[in-house]
């Protein structure tokens, strides 16, 4: 039998692969749900909820839809963690079809349930694909929103960050001045866009770190399973979802325990390479279902604290 040069650098490639066995469980993750729309939704949801709830996260933030329209029920997910659970709830909200006035007041409604993280966002325009203006009265961008934020309470504020660049932005160089005036206003940590090349977030954090900021850059995972839709996301927020993804999936679509495997593993892997190049920190997009992100935190050696807390008794 001959083995081709191919084959010998398949075989280097995969020996030199990072594994998983004994990543010491030292990363801090945070899960990012949406809030429900039906009965059956909440149930979903609380599940998740519950499932990950164990794993310790630093905190578990939900989604305002597009224009504010999901307001009530944001409030009544993030309030609901906040009195139910143990965990750190923290709230999206976004500057789209608002005054000042009326943001402050849902960041008042927040101070008051004992809500003390934000994550502010500029947001988008209800109509897809439109401009975003900013409502007269309003907060013209995230920026805007973090000092108007800084004024109220002292909230923790995080807010999000491009790795392959906000389709709004003239180029890289502007959107990195526009992270940085976002901290500067105030927040505490910026977290990405999702994204599917570690090598991508690397240069990122170089051109940050180079721009003068210190301030965490904690990546946005979305574990995929489902190429369509993510392509649907990616094409609104300029992310890429290279070949190989959806060639990978090929095949899978009448195979949803495969396809779920497979979407663990490329999550993971990308997971743990990022994990080699010294980050700490991962926020998981969960989509509303514990199960992918619970599997990819495991493999980062996360456990649940109660397991964790009796083996080392
Ligand atoms: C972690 C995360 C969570 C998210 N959660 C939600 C959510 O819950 N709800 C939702 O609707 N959307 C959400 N989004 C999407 C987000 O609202 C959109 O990406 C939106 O288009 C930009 O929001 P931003 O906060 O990044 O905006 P900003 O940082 O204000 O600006 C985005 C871009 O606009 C340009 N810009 C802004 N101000 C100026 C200026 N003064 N001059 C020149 N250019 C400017 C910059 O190029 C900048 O990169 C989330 C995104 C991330 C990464």
């Amino acid at each position: 039998m001959t083995i081709s040069v191919l084959q010998l650098e398949e075989a280097r490639r995969a020996l030199e692969a990072p594994l998983f066995a004994d990543v010491a469980g030292d990363a801090q993750v945070s899960f990012e749900f949406f809030p429900p729309k039906t009965e059956k939704m909440e149930e979903t949801l609380w599940e998740a909820v519950k499932t990950l709830e164990p794993l310790g996260p630093r905190f578990v933030s939900v989604t305002y839809g597009a224009g504010g329209s999901t307001r009530e029920r944001t409030h009544a997910t993030v309030a609901r963690i906040q009195r139910e659970t143990s965990l750190a709830a923290a709230a999206h909200l976004t500057c789209v079809e608002a005054t000042r006035e009326e943001i402050d007041q849902v960041a008042e409604e927040y101070w008051t349930a004992g809500v003390r993280h934000i994550v502010a966002l500029r947001g988008d325009p209800p109509t897809l694909g439109a401009r975003f203006v900013p409502h007269p009265g309003g907060y013209e961008n995230a920026a805007a929103l973090v000092a108007g934020l800084r004024k109220l309470h002292p909230f923790e504020i995080s807010v999000a960050a491009y790795p392959e660049c906000h389709p709004d932005s003239f180029d890289s160089v502007a959107d990195i001045d526009n992270l940085k005036r976002k901290l500067d206003a105030g927040a505490n940590r910026a977290i990405t866009q999702f994204f599917f090349s570690p090598e991508a977030y690397f240069r990122f954090r170089d051109r940050v770190a180079a721009a003068g900021i210190t301030a965490e850059i904690v990546p946005g995972i979305l574990p995929v399973s489902n190429v369509a839709q993510t392509r649907k996301f990616a094409a609104m927020c300029g992310a890429e979802i290279p070949d190989w993804m959806g060639r990978l999936f090929e095949g899978l679509d009448d195979h949803p325990a495969a396809r779920q495997l497979v979407a663990a593993t490329v999550a993971a892997e990308m997971c743990r390479r990022l994990y080699a190049g010294n980050v700490r920190g991962f926020h998981f997009y969960t989509l509303n279902r514990a199960e992918l992100s619970f599997a990819i935190c495991h493999l980062l050696g996360i456990r649940p604290k109660a397991d964790a807390e009796a083996a080392a008794a």
